[in-house]
Formats: C-alpha cells, sequence, structure tokens
C-alpha cells in the first residue's frame, strides 16, 4: 500500500465544503444531480417531461404524463427527514473525510443534533455503504483470515469462538504485483466448511486464488470455483510471512479504526455495518477529495430505511 499517496492527497477542506455545500439550494442542486444525472425520471412511468413545484419548503416534480408528484428525498435512504438538506451533507462530509471512522457522539457535537438523529444518521449512511459494498466481489489472488470482532483479533488462543465475539472472514485481493485492492469483512455464523462455502459463493469470483492458513473451514472456497492454496506452519499463525501481510495491515487498521472513534457498540446486531463502513472507505482510499459526492451517490441509490429496519438485527449471510 503506497501510504504516502493515500496519506498526503488532498481531500476536500472545510471551507470549500462550505462553500460548495453551506446552502440549502445547494445541497438540493447536488442531490438533484446524484440522483438524476440525466434528467428527472418519474419513478412511476419513468416519463422525463415534468414540472417542478414547492411543496412544504421543498422541491416536488410532477410528472407530465402521469401526475405523480415525487420529491428528491422520496425513495432514497433520506425519505422522511424533517433535517434540512445541509445537516445531512455535513454528515457525509465528516463521515467520508474521518480517517478512522466517526462516531456518533461525535457526529451528535458536530451537527448539533439529539443523540438518537446522529446515530440513525450514522447507521443510515453506513447502511448506504454495506449495500453498495455488497455489490462487489473478490477476484484474483486472495488472502483470508479468521478474525472476531469484540476480542483479541484473530490469532488469539484464548476464547476462539466465545459467545461473546463476533466471528467474520476478513479477506483482502492483490494486484499482480502483490498491492492490496479491495477488502471484504463479512460476519459468519462460524467457521465450519458450510459457512465458508457460502460466504465465497458470495464473495469471490469463481477463479480465485485463495491464500489462507491451515484452518480447514478454508478448503471449502474450492466449492466456488476457486483454487485453495494453504500455508501450514508450526503454530496456527503464519503472521511474518509475506504471504498474509496485506491482510495483517487491514486487520490492524480495522482495530485502530474500531478502538478510536466508536469505543462500544452492539457488535451482535450492527456488525456488518461497522465492518462495511470500513471497508467502504479503505476500497476508496485512493479517491478521498470525491468520497463525499460517491457516499451521496450512495445515499441516494439506498432504498429508504425507517428506524425500525435499521434497529432491526442484521441477518448473517
Ligand atoms: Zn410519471
Amino acid at each position: 500500500m503506497a501510504m504516502n499517496r493515500i496519506q498526503f492527497q488532498p481531500g476536500l477542506s472545510m471551507p470549500e465544503f462550505f462553500q460548495q455545500y453551506g446552502a440549502e439550494a445547494q445541497c438540493e442542486a447536488a442531490l438533484e444531480e446524484a440522483r438524476w444525472p440525466d434528467g428527472f425520471r418519474c419513478p412511476r412511468c419513468d416519463g422525463s417531461a415534468h414540472c417542478v413545484l414547492r411543496g412544504g419548503g421543498r422541491k416536488l416534480f410532477q410528472c407530465n404524463a402521469c401526475r405523480h408528484q415525487s420529491s428528491l428525498i422520496a425513495g432514497t435512504v433520506f425519505q422522511g427527514t424533517k433535517l434540512r438538506l445541509t445537516v445531512w451533507f455535513l454528515a457525509l462530509y465528516l463521515i467520508s473525510q474521518a480517517k478512522t471512522g466517526l462516531s456518533a457522539l461525535a457526529l451528535k457535537r458536530h451537527l448539533g443534533v439529539s443523540y438518537p438523529t446522529a446515530w440513525l444518521i450514522q447507521h443510515k449512511l453506513m447502511q448506504a455503504m454495506a449495500e453498495r459494498e455488497q455489490r462487489y466481489v473478490l477476484e484474483g489472488p486472495v488472502q483470508v483470515d479468521d478474525a472476531y470482532l469484540g476480542g483479541e483479533r484473530s490469532g488469539g488462543k484464548v476464547g476462539r469462538g466465545s459467545e461473546n465475539k463476533i466471528p467474520f472472514v476478513a479477506a483482502v485481493s492483490l494486484s499482480d504485483d502483490g498491492h492490496p485492492l479491495r477488502t471484504k469483512l463479512t460476519p459468519v455464523p462460524g467457521f465450519s466448511l458450510k459457512a465458508i462455502e457460502q460466504w465465497a459463493k458470495t464473495s469471490l469470483a469463481p477463479g480465485s486464488i485463495v491464500f489462507s492458513d491451515g484452518l480447514a473451514c478454508f478448503a471449502a472456497v474450492t466449492q466456488a470455483g476457486c483454487t485453495h492454496q494453504p500455508t501450514v506452519v508450526a503454530g496456527r499463525k503464519p503472521r511474518d510471512l509475506p504471504q498474509f501481510q496485506w491482510i495483517n495491515t487491514v486487520l490492524g487498521n480495522l482495530k485502530t479504526s474500531l478502538n478510536g472513534s466508536y469505543h462500544a457498540f452492539n457488535f451482535r446486531k450492527y456488525a456488518a455495518r461497522y465492518l462495511a463502513a470500513f471497508t467502504y472507505r479503505f476500497n476508496r482510499r485512493f479517491d478521498l477529495s470525491t468520497l463525499h459526492e460517491r457516499l451521496l451517490v450512495a445515499a441516494v441509490r439506498c432504498a429508504p430505511h425507517p428506524q425500525r429496519s435499521i434497529r432491526i438485527a442484521e441477518v448473517h449471510c
């Protein structure tokens, strides 16, 4: 990983952000552009001819063909919000620029909203990131490892499989010259052959070459059309071998991120969302200056999630 290239790239400065998104009308325009880059399309009949009305201070688009009225936020993750768009945009900006993530408490202070509101904003945007990440599978050479949330990182012998820990598969795909491309961190019910087969079928492209340690369950990746190359050494964790350099780096970064910004969260309920928020940012690490724009696109393409569904525990793959 070219760390300097990542750390020293220009982001979007706060004055630049407020210049571009400080007013409600600017946010409306950006939202419209993200939602309909080729111009308005009626969500009901797909027609493009329309007129613009103002309803309750918000822009309403009325389709000339079927008369359906839609707002900018209807059908997106922002649906139903009473907050100004400037607040949401500031949240998008802060979350996308925070190197190791941002706690709901920090978000509450920055946005000047209540803690429950900040929590909901954070989780809705993390859900948008998670849904975006689900679209990608890893391919080519892929390093994998078994890891746990809520305890010592993988390799700790004590408490392996303990009920308080959430098992997840950590995977990172590599370029031909051995540099990390994308990562995926996926909660699994456990490290069984069946769970890994299921994981591989949804997370890996057939033909991928999977490098793991000797943990038996990883052999199941062959059921998904992948090649398995286990490295068995004395002692179970070949952490110092170059084959596992990048997966260890990713897990180290994850630990820093979780310790530094989230403190405590309900691992069992929200593991997939927190892990996806980490991978979302990691997988776009070379392009921080446009991350807020990409997150906006992810948010408008993410279906509405009422508070009730956001608070429901996720289903593991
Ligand atoms: Zn229509």
